[in-house]
């Protein structure tokens, strides 16, 4: 582990300068849970961590009735869980969270740190220099790659780890960084990118720029939503495939509906196809079955990974007929 120099700054704006100051060679900290593992596994070696947790403001939760709640970036995993609000009204949140890691990381971990930690692929977490560290290969491409994506993946084929960034894109959250003085929004969607763009980054931040908050606008009245997370432990584990959807239906038909997927893709993957032409679904088991096999026939999987196809297929299928049946 390589000696750094560890900043405690009172403010987002100092905290900003300190990024940009020590460039390449700083990493914000929040929870630690991801950052100390890299960092102790040589993966990554920064001189300077900017500890954002003195920072006041950034660990609340404001809930503003029938409009939207707004989640800071230091609030922790288990308290984003347990909220009573977003259990009843963002359910598909507080599952996601509750289904992250074990009850020691959700006490730590932040949904700021969540949605930024890198990926866990083993080529990127282990001695090998791949194209998400500056190389030029992905190892995973003719290699081990059972767990990695089946869409969007040239050049990098990760998968995006965060439970909560998939919840967040059905919710069709958006969030709110810190740049250069300001506040600035952008959709979930926005916020992380493709490798294509850039295969060293997950996310649209520049240095210097913060993920400040989370805002989510209520979905309509009488819309359920939940998420499911196919693991291969039980216990607790990442997963290799999820499905996050928030639904609304009315006599017998779907109204509204938007669903995003993880474990698919290097970002958390949404269709527009998809969510447009679920107004209008009929409830029934059948009419679902074959709705859920329209999708993911542009995939491309690898050598290992087919199997993912009709498990997503699937998980849509049940995530659809949970809520509306
Ligand atoms: C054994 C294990 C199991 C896990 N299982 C799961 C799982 O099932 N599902 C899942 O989703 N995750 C899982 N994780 C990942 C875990 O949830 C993350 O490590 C955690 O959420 C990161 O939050 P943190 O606050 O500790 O972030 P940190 O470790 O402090 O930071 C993580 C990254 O985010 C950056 N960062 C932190 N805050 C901000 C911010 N506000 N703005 C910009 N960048 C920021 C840091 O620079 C760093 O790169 C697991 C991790 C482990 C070790």
């Amino acid at each position: 582990m390589n000696n750094f120099k560890y900043h405690q700054p009172k403010s987002l704006q100092d905290a900003s300068s300190l990024m940009q100051q020590h460039n390449n060679n700083a990493l914000l900290f929040a929870g630690g849970t991801d950052a100390l593992g890299l960092i102790k596994n040589n993966i990554i070696t920064p001189g300077n961590l900017v500890n954002l947790k003195l920072i006041k403001g950034l660990n609340e939760i404001k809930y503003t009735p029938g409009k939207e709640i707004k989640i800071g970036a230091l609030v922790n995993l288990v308290d984003i869980a347990g909220h009573s609000v977003i259990r009843e009204k963002f359910a598909v949140l507080a599952e996601a969270a509750n289904n992250i890691a074990s009850p020691q990381f959700r006490n730590v971990a932040t949904i700021g740190g969540n949605l930024c930690q890198r990926p866990r692929c083993f080529y990127f977490r282990g001695d090998f220099h791949c194209i998400r560290k500056g190389g030029n290969l992905c190892y995973a491409a003719a290699g081990e790659n059972k767990y990695h994506c089946i869409v969007g993946g040239d050049p990098c084929y990760i998968i995006h780890p965060s439970d909560s960034a998939v919840a967040l894109l059905a919710l069709d959250a958006k969030f709110s960084i810190y740049s250069d003085r300001k506040l600035k929004i952008v959709s979930a969607w926005d916020f992380f990118i493709l490798p294509s763009i850039d295969p060293t980054k997950e996310n649209i931040l520049k240095p210097g720029e913060i993920l400040e908050s989370i805002i989510i606008p209520e979905p309509d009245n009488g819309s359920k939503s939940k998420y499911i997370k196919f693991m291969e432990r039980e216990v607790f584990d990442f997963a290799v495939v999820s499905v996050a959807a928030v639904v609304k239906k009315s006599g017998g038909k779907i109204v509204k509906g938007r669903v995003a997927f993880g474990g698919v893709a290097p970002k958390p993957w949404q269709i527009d196809i998809l969510n447009k032409s679920l107004a209008g679904l009929s409830t029934g088991e059948e009419g679902i079955a074959a709705f859920s096999k329209k999708f993911f026939n542009d995939a491309t999987p690898l050598e290992k990974n087919a199997y993912k196809i009709p498990l997503v297929r699937n998980l849509l299928k049940r995530i659809l007929i949970d809520l509306t049946v």
